[in-house]
């Protein structure tokens, strides 16, 4: 076994929903990068946004910039959470509607 990474590397539930994990670095998520196991999950959660699955089961899940994270993974600290959460607010203040 390789040794776990660790620091600025999070592992997240690919997004389009396949289960499959993967690790991924933060500095990579803030980009908006990351999301996907492969490409081809890409290519399969882009068909899903044409509105064939429109609700998201995982709604109540953990995510990081919209990424579901692996719960039971430990390799990011709340701290962390929030400084991804404030780090990517300044982009989306157009989007807040409280
Ligand atoms: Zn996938």
């Amino acid at each position: 076994m390789s040794k776990p990474v660790r620091g600025k590397t999070i592992k997240i539930i690919c997004a389009c929903g396949c289960g499959r994990k993967k690790m991924v670095k933060i500095t990579d998520i803030k980009r908006g990068w990351g999301k996907y196991f492969s490409k081809s999950c890409k290519a399969i959660d882009q068909e899903k946004r044409t509105g064939q699955f429109a609700t998201y089961k995982n709604r109540n899940q953990k995510t990081v910039n919209g990424i579901p994270i692996d719960d039971n993974y430990l390799g990011i600290t709340d701290q962390e959470h929030e400084e991804i959460m404030t780090d990517s607010e300044r982009g989306w203040d157009s989007h807040k509607i409280w």
